[in-house]
C-alpha cells in the first residue's frame, strides 16, 4: 500500500503509558440548544427533576464501575444531596434566576473553592463538579446525554475534553485510547485510564477537526503523540511495538507472583509505594517484598489534621495487609509540590527550596510528635520503618531521633503498647547525597524525582525543562552509585523509591549502580521484575 502523504503528528502530555492503533473518533460538546424559562416555581420544579434524573445516571454508572470509579462518582452524588449546597441553587431561582444560570452559579463557587484548594487533589474534584454542572444541564436542556460519538472498534477518542463519568460511560470494548485537548496528567480520567491501562493523553496541542473523525492513527500514550493518518512505516513501528507490549506482558504475568531475580540468580526486593490504601484492596501482597514507600500526605488532604487515633488505624490496615513484610511510612511531606492548606507556608518564592518535608514536621512538632506515636504504637504489630522526608543535615536525624526517643518514653510511660520502628531518611537532597557517610540511620531510601530535579536544577512540575531533568544524567547516576557504596560500606540497607525504580527503561541502570533494592509503583511490579530477570549484567555506558 503506498504511504499516505498526510501523516501528522501532535503532541501533548502522556497521562498513562501505554500504545494504541485505531481509528478516531472526534467527540463534540452537545450544544445545549435554547431553553424558556418559567416562573421560579416551575424552574424550581425544572431543576429537581433534572437533578433527580441527574442522580439516577450517576447511580446507574455507579452500579457497574469499580470501586475506584464508584469512588469518584459517589462525591458528585453526595453533592447531588446536600441541602445546603443545593439551597444556593434554589435561592437564586426565588430571586429571579432561570433554573441553568442558578444551577450554573452553584456550581461555579463551588469549583473555585476547590481549585483555591491549590493541589492536585482538589484541581481533580473541581473538575469532578464541573462534570456534574454539565450533567445537570444537559438534563435541563433535554439534551441528550447518551454518547454523541458513535464508537467504533477499535476507537481512538479525541475529544476537547473528557469527564471522569463520561469515560464511564465510554469504556468498553471499543474504546482503545484517548487523546485530549485539555485535561491533566493528575486528574481523576488520568487516574480511571491509568487503573484500566487504557492509552490517554492530555493537552494535545491541536483543534477539532471533523475531517480527522475515521483516520487511522497511533496513540502513543508513553511518548504524549497522536499520530493521524500514519505513514505504512509508523503503522509497521507501531505494530511491532504493540506485539513486544504483549508479549512483555504475558512474561511479566508469569514472573509477578514470583520474587524478583536478575539473570545470575540475584534477588532483587521489590517492594511498592503506596499513594492511597485503596489499591491495596485488589493487590496480593504475594506480589512484593512489602511496602517501600507510603506518601501519608493522602491524611492530611484538605488541611484536616488527623488525629493519633485515625493515623494508627491506617498504619494498622497497611501492617495487617502486608501480613509481616517490612512497611516503610514517610513522615508527612507537605510542600513543595504538595501544598497543605493551614501547615504548610504560603507565600514562598520558591516552595520547592523552602519549608518542606522534614523542615516543616520540625518546624510543628505537634504534628509530628502525633504521627511518629502513631507510628511507634503500629510498631509494635510488625516490622514498621519510619522514613523522613527531604534530610539535608546529620543534626536533622539526631533531632528526629530525640522526638522519636521522647515520644517512646511517653507511651512506655502511658502504659501504651507500642514499639521502636527503624528510623530511616530519603536522599533527596544533593547535599546529603554527596555526604551519606556522616548520617546516623538505620537505612536509606533514594528519592529519585527530587534528587534529579535538585540536581539538574529543573522542577519536577515544569514541563519545558522535563528534558533536562534525565534520570540518565551521569550526575545522577553517579552520585547513585557513591550512595551506594557508602551504605553498603557502613553496612546499611539502600533502596530506591522515586519514579526511576518505576520505568524499566532505567531499571537496569539502577542495578548497574548496584542497588539490589527498589520501591515501585504497584502497576509496575510486573514490569519491573521483569526487567530484572532480564538483567544479566551491564545495562551500558550512559550519558
Ligand atoms: C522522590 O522524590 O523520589 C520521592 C519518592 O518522593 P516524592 O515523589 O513523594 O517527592
Ligand atoms: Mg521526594
Amino acid at each position: 500500500m503506498a504511504d499516505l502523504p498526510s501523516e501528522r503528528v501532535f503532541t501533548g502530555l502522556s497521562a498513562t503509558g501505554g500504545l494504541a492503533l485505531g481509528t478516531i473518533v472526534v467527540e463534540k460538546a452537545a450544544a445545549l440548544g435554547d431553553r424558556q424559562a418559567g416562573s421560579p416555581g416551575q424552574e424550581r420544579r425544572a431543576l429537581d427533576a433534572a437533578i433527580a434524573r441527574a442522580k439516577g445516571e450517576i447511580g446507574a454508572l455507579a452500579a457497574k464501575a469499580d470501586d475506584l470509579g464508584a469512588e469518584i462518582l459517589e462525591f458528585q452524588s453526595a453533592l447531588l444531596e446536600d441541602d445546603d449546597f443545593l439551597g444556593l441553587a434554589f435561592a437564586r431561582i426565588t430571586g429571579g434566576d432561570p433554573a441553568q444560570e442558578a444551577w450554573s452559579a452553584a456550581l461555579d463557587g463551588e469549583v473555585a473553592q476547590y481549585r483555591a484548594g491549590g493541589d492536585d487533589y482538589f484541581k481533580a474534584r473541581a473538575e469532578d463538579l464541573l462534570d456534574l454542572k454539565a450533567r445537570v444541564l444537559r438534563s435541563l436542556f433535554g439534551t441528550d446525554t447518551k454518547a454523541p460519538a458513535r464508537m467504533v472498534k477499535d476507537t481512538i477518542l479525541l475529544a476537547v475534553d473528557l469527564t471522569p463519568s463520561r469515560f464511564l460511560e465510554l469504556e468498553g470494548p471499543f474504546l482503545r485510547g484517548a487523546a485530549i485537548l485539555g485535561g491533566s496528567p493528575t486528574s481523576h480520567v488520568a487516574i480511571l485510564a491509568r487503573a484500566r491501562g487504557i492509552p490517554l493523553v492530555v493537552g494535545l496541542d491541536t483543534k477539532l477537526d471533523k475531517a480527522m473523525a475515521g483516520q487511522h492513527a497511533v496513540l502513543d500514550a508513553k511518548a504524549g503523540s497522536l499520530t493521524i493518518a500514519p505513514s505504512s512505516a509508523t503503522l509497521a513501528t507501531a505494530k511491532d511495538r504493540l506485539d513486544s507490549i504483549a508479549a512483555d506482558t504475558r512474561a511479566w504475568e508469569e514472573l509477578i507472583a514470583r520474587p524478583a531475580v536478575m539473570g545470575d540468580g540475584t534477588p532483587v526486593q521489590v517492594s511498592i509505594n503506596l499513594d492511597d490504601p485503596a489499591i491495596l484492596d485488589n493487590l496480593p501482597p504475594a506480589h512484593c517484598d512489602g511496602i517501600g514507600l507510603t506518601r501519608t500526605e493522602f491524611l492530611f488532604r484538605g488541611g484536616r489534621l488527623p488525629d493519633e487515633d485515625a493515623q494508627f488505624k491506617v498504619y494498622r490496615r497497611l501492617m495487617a495487609w502486608a501480613e509481616g513484610r517490612p512497611v516503610t511510612i514517610r513522615t508527612l511531606d507537605a510542600g513543595g509540590d504538595k501544598p497543605i492548606a493551614g501547615v504548610t507556608p504560603s507565600g514562598e518564592a520558591n516552595p520547592f527550596l523552602g519549608v518542606r518535608g522534614l523542615r516543616l514536621s520540625l518546624r510543628h512538632p505537634e504534628i509530628f510528635a502525633v504521627q511518629l506515636r502513631a507510628l511507634a504504637r503500629a510498631a509494635a504489630l510488625g516490622p514498621l520503618k519510619i522514613m523522613v522526608p527531604m534530610v539535608t543535615l546529620p543534626g536533622e536525624m539526631d533531632q528526629v531521633r530525640a522526638i522519636l526517643d521522647l515520644v517512646l518514653a511517653d507511651l512506655a510511660k502511658a502504659g501504651t503498647d507500642h514499639a521502636r520502628p527503624a528510623l530511616g531518611m530519603m536522599i533527596e537532597v544533593p547535599a546529603a547525597a554527596l555526604c551519606t557517610e556522616y548520617f546516623e540511620t538505620d537505612f536509606f531510601s533514594i528519592g529519585s524525582n527530587d534528587l534529579v530535579q535538585y540536581l539538574t536544577a529543573c522542577a519536577r512540575d515544569n514541563a519545558a525543562v522535563a528534558p533536562l531533568a534525565d534520570p540518565r544524567n551521569p550526575a545522577v547516576l553517579e552520585l547513585i552509585r557513591r550512595c551506594v557504596a557508602v551504605a553498603r560500606a557502613k553496612g546499611i540497607e539502600i533502596g530506591l523509591c522515586g519514579d526511576m525504580a518505576s520505568d524499566p527503561e532505567l531499571l537496569p541502570l539502577l542495578l548497574d549502580c548496584g542497588l539490589r533494592s527498589i520501591s515501585v509503583s504497584p502497576a509496575q511490579l510486573g514490569p519491573a521484575k521483569l526487567a530484572i530477570h532480564r538483567y544479566s549484567g551491564k545495562a551500558g555506558r550512559h550519558g
